[in-house]
């Protein structure tokens, strides 16, 4: 689905340096890297604040620590997403609220959102799903109307650009109370291993996370809230330096290939081909398609016996998995990730792919369909 080692390749002697320097400094831990590629992401996202912690998963849970959200507060999220995003909010003993997506975008559906408030609900974490932002006006007015926190889960769409209706444009992340994000080697921006950060425009919140991160500690030895130890590694922050430049580009070149796959897919009567919502760049983390037809499993084997690469992202709708199962649930309320779930099927995407491979894919795709 990705091809790491080829985009290796082409920064091989920068990495390797950086790398190396890192060794012979011996900085392993909150070294100068991770200060330098913090004050790069705050400049490149026009944030206040970027704190490294060590994952993703981390970055939303240390982000609803750092809010105070406690037991008993609902948060609402959605039902189509990497299990990440409610794992922390059932970790922290808060009330996940899961609710359906829209079709087209497979991003937060606002109707549902309005539904699904109620006097507990605290918090609402959108996901910029496959790489496009969700509908942040209109999910920041919701929020601003009920007194709401807004965590932006930014870890498929970071480098993609919001345009609210006044024309002011702000990146992926940087709209909510707080953003996170995932380096996780396959994602956008990606480093050696594991990686996460959280942004903030807050002072007062960026300060209570910078401590929630280490131990809980605002002086050292003193610890006045619970914190957990998140940290990115300075090797990984050293890579991060050298892809950040990069990230632009490399956006530039997932979009050239989703735009060849809509230029081969998107006329045929069994494929609906990604929707780009007007107000969003799309960064496409993931290429994913609608297969109408009802031969998604089939086609899904067949490019796998074709040594293409594909996955089903998600197969399993996260009401219906074993630990996130609740009576509260109507299986009416999710009518869109129930059909989803049978339809989607993401193909290789990123930023090493070439004429014949993408050629390859889709001469595959629509001789097996025809
Ligand atoms: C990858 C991902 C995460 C988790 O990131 P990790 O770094 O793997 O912990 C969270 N949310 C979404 C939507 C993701 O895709």
């Amino acid at each position: 689905m990705v091809d790491l080692k080829g985009q290796y390749e082409k920064i091989k002697s920068a990495i390797d340096t950086s790398i190396i320097n890192v060794i012979e400094s011996t900085a392993f831990v909150n070294g100068p890297e991770v200060h330098g590629f913090q004050k790069d992401l705050e400049e490149y996202l026009d944030v206040k604040h970027v704190i490294p912690c060590a994952n993703g998963t981390d970055a939303l849970q240390i982000s609803m620590m750092g809010l105070g959200l406690e037991q008993g507060d609902e948060v609402i999220t959605v039902d189509f997403t990497f299990a990440a995003t409610v794992e922390v909010i059932a970790l922290l003993k808060l009330t996940p609220v899961l609710i359906d997506v829209e079709s087209d975008t497979f991003n937060m559906d606002l109707d549902a959102l309005k539904k699904a408030i109620t006097p507990k609900t605290k918090a609402i974490v959108p996901v910029h799903l496959f790489g496009q932002c969700a509908n942040m006006e209109a999910i920041l007015e919701i929020a601003k109307e009920h007194n709401l926190f807004v965590i932006e889960d930014n870890a498929q769409a970071i480098g993609a650009d919001y345009t609210f209706s006044d024309g002011t444009v702000k990146k992926a992340g940087a709209m909510g109370n707080v953003g996170t994000t995932s380096f996780f080697p396959s994602k956008n921006l990606g480093c050696y291993g594991d990686g996460g950060a959280i942004f903030t425009n807050d002072d007062e919140l960026a300060h209570t996370i910078r401590g929630i991160v280490n131990h809980g500690m605002y002086r050292r030895y003193y610890h006045d809230v619970v914190g957990v130890n998140s940290r990115l590694d300075s090797v990984q922050a050293a890579i991060l330096r050298i892809k950040l430049p990069k990230l632009d580009a490399y956006c530039d070149a997932r979009r050239e290939s989703a735009h060849y796959y809509n230029d081969a897919l998107a006329n045929h009567p069994s494929i609906i081909t990604p929707v780009t919502s007007n107000f969003s760049t799309h960064v496409f983390h993931q290429y994913t398609l609608q297969i109408t037809n009802g031969k998604r499993n089939e086609l899904h084997q067949h490019l796998l016996d074709n040594n293409i690469p594909n996955a089903i992202y998600y197969p399993v709708p996260l009401h219906s998995q074993k630990a996130y199962v609740d009576d509260r649930y109507n299986e009416d309320d999710f009518k869109v990730t129930n059909n989803l779930i049978d339809t989607v099927l993401s193909l290789p995407i990123h930023t090493e792919l070439d004429k014949d491979q993408l050629d390859f894919i889709t001469k595959t795709i629509l001789e097996f369909l025809k």
